[in-house]
């Protein structure tokens, strides 16, 4: 059976190096770079550079166990990079209501500042 490929995303584009952006760390399956539209003082996005399929969050299964703890550990390591050692957020917006624009898994970082809580 042949696979369906996938659609090639905005955050692709990045990966391949097609679109630039504001990397701020890279290793074989993350990349981080800086939010072009920031929410914070700090607000980068962890991305898988291969999605396998995690179009958004509720797609996953657990083949993307690895994959998604690998993202939230870079994650935490990338804040600390980042010297967000007062606290930092990690959001992902998954579809519609949660106002998802990429349809490529990202892991928000923000921080840099108090945040408040709940969000609207
Ligand atoms: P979502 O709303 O899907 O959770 O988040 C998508 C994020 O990607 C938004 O915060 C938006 O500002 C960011 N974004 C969209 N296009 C680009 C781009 O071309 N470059 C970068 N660095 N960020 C982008």
């Amino acid at each position: 059976q042949t696979a369906i490929p996938e659609e090639v995303t905005l955050f692709d584009k990045i990966v391949a190096k097609k679109i630039p952006a504001n990397i701020i760390y890279e290793d074989d399956l993350a990349l981080a770079f800086r939010d072009i539209n920031p929410v914070t003082p700090t607000h980068f996005l962890v991305i898988p550079k291969d999605r396998k399929g995690l179009s958004q969050l509720s797609k996953a299964t657990p083949e993307h166990a690895q994959l998604l703890g690998h993202l939230l550990i870079t994650a935490a390591k990338v804040a600390a990079q980042e010297g967000l050692d007062n606290g930092f957020r990690t959001v992902i917006n998954d579809g519609k209501d949660a106002g998802q624009t990429v349809y490529h898994l990202h892991i928000h970082v923000i921080g840099g500042k108090q945040l408040s809580w709940p969000p609207g």
